[in-house]
């Protein structure tokens, strides 16, 4: 018990627990490189490989669980072994939910669970900026957004810094240490890098044409002059440092033949794709609604009812017009495939079919198709999910709740006296807030919550197995930070709240009543005095 009192040997395990993070975020990379390669056999030790280390290091380290989810990940390896390679869609999902619980466990650290709302081990930024105070306050503001910032004095520090870690990016004043000492500093690191480091220039006054060349050729990515602050900043580093999650592709397969629905399916899940099968093209709207794929392959020939036919019964519905379809057949009549191709197809494969060949077009398609699909049903400021797409998700999900017995919050934001930002600092200082909310509540909140940009300076947020107390204690945190945030300005920075309504689903209510409770709520919050969080109560 003395022991455990210890504060050194204390921080010591919290450092060795650290190692369980790397390793974690090891596993990680392995398993997003997967996305793009087949998976060989060599691919699946080497992930097999940097899982039985992770899965030491938690046992040693006693985070009991990053050891389970090693475990679980382990099992379903065994798994694949023990089927001679065969990979399955089950296999692959499992795979799927266990490293996306991996990318979100934080450490456990004596009886208090570290909440590590970003990806763990986030490499740092460096800032190089001639005014050391100014930077460090640019580090703050960085840091509530998550970001480990790092500010440094001068061209020794940041040399130093450099041999020590490479960071994520860098933000470099044109005449950090000396006139133009900046931008030859970062020429100098940027040499012997085989991989560039992503810099952003800055300088006061504007500059002239051979110095922004001189920044492009030292792998400058951005050129920023005047006023340097946070949340554009902010933006860009996301852009330059952002992971996309992995996310398997779905792909449904409809065709009458059994045996050839099989082939495709072995061959597409031996790349990491989930599939599904319909034997029955009758049945295929249920299935639509409830495997939501990415793409579909598509017999053209089947007894029931023909390819092209189904291909125009999905098109009619508004939720599967983007839904690539791929025509899989023996007929190698040009015009025939033409004739398909018109009736709403988007490929059209011949049989046999080299896998490496559909297994491309596969992904090509569905990769356009998601990119395609998050530009509709995203919001162009601020990326998030607009109105519409935000109550599909919100009747999507009071769906499953209903289903799965599972709890369900639904939770309104709106910016306090947001006009009075616009009147005082312009507009364009206005959408910088709404953005900024933005990428703070999606920095904040976990990967299955929904986040959606409701209206001007409102937001929503869907969170699925969430009960309103939980719901409340995130969103108070958030609502707390938030207003911590300095914007700067003149004639002095800018300080922003909002509040919040929350309402959780019960038995017997639907979408459109949970969306009204939310907003009852945050219009009690809007009277109360605003800044605050309010729960629903009928
Ligand atoms: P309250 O605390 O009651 O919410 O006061 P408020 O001033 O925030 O509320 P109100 O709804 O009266 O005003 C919202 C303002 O938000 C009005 C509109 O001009 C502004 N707004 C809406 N969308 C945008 C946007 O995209 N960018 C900017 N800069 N302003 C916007
Ligand atoms: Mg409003
Ligand atoms: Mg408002």
């Amino acid at each position: 018990m003395i022991d455990q009192e210890d504060p050194s040997r204390d921080r010591l395990k919290h450092h060795f627990a650290q190692r369980v993070i790397h390793q974690a975020r090891h596993v990680l990379e392995v398993w997003q490189r997967l996305q793009s390669s087949e998976w060989t056999a060599p691919h699946m030790a080497e992930l097999a490989e940097a899982n039985e280390r992770l899965l030491r290091y938690a046992e040693r380290f006693e985070q009991a669980g990053h050891a389970q989810l090693a475990h679980g990940i382990a099992h379903c390896l065994h798994a694949i072994e023990a089927n001679h390679g065969r990979i399955t869609s089950a296999l692959i999902s499992e795979l799927n939910l266990l490293m996306q619980r991996l990318s979100r466990t934080g450490l456990r650290h004596r009886d208090r669970l570290e909440q590590t709302f970003l990806p763990p081990l986030r490499k740092p930024v460096y800032l190089a900026l001639q005014d050391v105070e100014r930077a460090e306050r640019l580090g703050q503001q960085l840091e509530f957004f998550g970001v480990n910032a790092q500010a440094l004095g001068d061209a020794n520090a940041f040399r130093s810094a450099m041999v020590e870690r490479h960071p994520a990016a860098i933000v470099m004043e044109i005449d950090f240490s000396g006139t133009g000492c900046g931008l030859r500093l970062a020429a100098e690191v940027q040499q012997d890098l085989e991989q560039k480091l992503p810099i952003l220039f800055f300088s006061h006054e504007d500059t002239d044409t051979p110095t922004r060349l001189a920044a492009v050729r030292a792998g400058g990515e951005e050129f920023f002059t005047g006023t340097l602050d946070a949340s554009s900043l902010l933006e860009r580093i996301e852009e330059l440092t952002h992971v996309t999650q992995y996310d398997p592709y779905k792909v449904l397969v409809i065709d009458d033949s059994r045996a050839q629905a099989t082939h495709t399916e072995r061959v597409l899940n031996s790349a990491g794709i989930v599939t599904r099968t319909l034997t029955e093209p009758i049945q295929a709207m249920a299935q639509l609604a409830d495997f939501q794929p990415d793409l579909i392959i598509l017999d053209m020939y089947m007894p029931e009812c023909n390819g092209t036919e189904l291909a125009k019964v999905i098109r009619h519905n508004d939720r599967y017009v983007s839904v690539p379809i791929i025509y899989l057949s023996a007929e190698d009549d040009l015009d025939k495939q033409l004739d398909a191709m018109s009736e709403g197809g988007d490929d059209f494969l011949t049989k046999p079919i080299k896998p490496r060949h559909l297994i491309a077009t596969v992904r090509n398609r569905a990769a356009r198709a998601r990119n395609l699909k998050a530009r509709m049903v995203r919001d162009s400021l601020t990326g998030l999910y607009n109105h519409t797409h935000t109550l599909q998700l919100l009747e999507d999900a009071t769906f499953r709740a209903r289903r799965d017995g599972q709890p369900l919050a639904f939770a309104m934001l709106d910016i306090d006296h947001f006009k009075r930002v616009n009147d005082t600092y312009g507009h364009p200082m206005g959408d910088r807030v709404i953005k900024s909310l933005a990428l703070f509540l999606k920095q904040r909140l976990r990967k299955t919550d929904h986040i959606g940009r409701y209206g001007g300076e409102e937001f929503a947020v869907i969170l699925p197995d969430t009960d309103a107390a939980s719901a409340f204690r995130v969103l108070e945190e958030i609502r707390q930070r938030f207003a911590e945030i300095h914007y700067p300005a003149k004639p002095q920075d800018l300080t922003c709240t909002f509040s919040c309504g929350v309402a959780e689903w019960s038995d017997g209510v639907d979408s459109k009543m949970l969306s009204k409770q939310a907003d009852q709520a945050l219009y009690q919050a809007k009277h109360g005095g605003r800044n605050r969080t309010v729960i629903f109560s009928g």
